[in-house]
């Protein structure tokens, strides 16, 4: 597709339509594109967002995932090329770039991480290591009285947000909103992972801190995407077919479709249906399908249809979510180590939020203290800890037989 092509579609600028939001596909039909090819596609979906406009001369902070230090070619954290994509675009476009996350658990340094999943280089000498300066600001949700949060996410002029596609045995989807949680600076996430124990709350608190900054513009890495039980250690397809828009909540509610549910399936999704009219929380974003047009680089409606088989993770089910909750709050879910991959590095015991593991020699969970938070999953770089597939399937039918 040449910019003159889709130039004459007569697109407006400005991204969105009057009563829904414009969430755009760009299917590529590979997931490894050239590098030119992917800076051609940014560069189209800026326009057509209406962002082209609005970056010169203003501080743009580009947020990719970088969950932890695994290599690139895990599809945990953003790909490198789009990273780079993004950061040659906005340069272009005239805006003054900063790139940046938090990774997950207590790790505070996240030029290491970002060196070791290739987003360090990609960043082309604009990373900062979002840690050094925080800010804490009140919470809006019950869980949390403040919130510890990155000045630079606060400072910017522009947020453009790119998160990778994924599955999470939490959250069921980790995308645009999820990927917010990264402006919460270090052992902070912790922090809250234990004042908002269920999959509720913890919608509710991810609510709250996406609405702290809502991006400007999601560009979503759906190069490749993950499905089963991930953030970390699910099981990767090739997609490509990038997703943006400027509205967080209706690019989420895509890629839920392109999962093969509802969004109104997941808790996020029902949490801000709960809080739409409360003028506490102003507009939160669409997401309900009569809300969200679904376009591709032309501007033509896009067949958007859910992934063939796609694996959803073993803590979901569909018609039983409060009760999955209910058993998730109750600690009931809980991971098992696999000791032939362990090799005994003590990360799952820093980043279990209530300090509910020991090494001896390999990880022991103390049921008792586990809130199924499943960090420790989400943050052991050997995959040695996880949910194994059926165990919540085992304890539903247990329940409800
Ligand atoms: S389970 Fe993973 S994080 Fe925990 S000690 Fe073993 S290898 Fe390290
Ligand atoms: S053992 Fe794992 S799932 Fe349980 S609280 Fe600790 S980090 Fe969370």
């Amino acid at each position: 597709m040449s910019h003159e092509a889709a130039a004459g579609t007569g697109i407006p600028g400005g991204g969105e339509g009057p009563g829904r939001a414009r969430v755009f596909v760009a299917d590529l039909g590979t997931p490894e594109p050239a590098l030119p090819v992917l800076e051609e596609t940014v560069s189209r979906l800026f326009e057509l967002t209406g962002q082209a406009g609005a970056v010169a001369s203003r501080m743009v902070l580009v947020k990719p995932n970088i969950l932890a230090s695994v290599p690139s070619e895990m599809h945990v954290t953003t790909s490198p090329p789009v990273v780079r994509a993004v950061v040659r675009t906005v340069r272009a476009l005239g805006g003054r770039v900063v790139v940046g996350d938090n990774p997950g658990g207590v790790e505070r340094n996240s030029l290491r991480t970002a060196e070791a999943c290739g987003i360090l280089a990609a960043s082309e000498g604009c990373f900062r290591n979002l840690s050094d300066e925080v800010v804490e600001v009140p919470s809006k949700s019950p869980y949390a009285s403040t919130f510890v949060l990155s000045r630079l996410v606060l400072e910017a002029d522009h947020v453009v947000n790119v998160p990778v596609f994924k599955t999470h045995m939490l959250t069921t989807l980790t995308g645009a909103v999820k990927n917010c949680y990264g402006y919460v600076a270090g052992a902070n996430k912790a922090r809250l992972h234990l004042s908002a124990f269920s999959r509720g709350r913890f919608a509710h608190l991810f609510l709250d801190i996406y609405s702290r900054r809502i991006p400007d513009l999601n560009i979503v890495d759906a190069l490749y995407v993950m499905e089963g039980n991930g953030p970390t250690h699910g099981r990767v397809r090739p997609l490509g077919r990038p997703v943006a828009g400027t509205d967080g909540l209706a690019v989420d509610a895509v890629l839920t479709r392109m999962m093969g549910l509802d969004p109104l399936d997941l808790r996020l999704f029902q949490k801000a249906a709960e809080l739409e009219g409360d003028p506490a929380w102003g507009r939160l974003g669409r997401f309900r399908s009569e809300e969200v047009e679904v376009l591709d680089l032309d501007g033509r409606p896009y067949p958007l249809g859910p992934i063939p088989d796609f694996a959803l993770p073993s803590t979901f089910n569909v018609s039983l979510e409060r009760q999955a909750e209910l058993l998730i709050a109750l600690g009931t879910i809980r991971p098992v180590v696999r000791p032939e991959l362990c090799v005994g590095c003590g990360d799952c015991t820093r980043n279990c939020p209530p300090q509910a593991i020991t090494l001896d020699p390999y990880p022991v969970v103390d049921g008792a203290k586990c809130i199924s938070c499943f960090c420790c999953a989400e943050l052991c770089t050997e995959g040695a800890m996880e949910v194994p597939a059926g165990q919540a399937a085992g304890l539903f039918d247990q329940m409800f037989r």
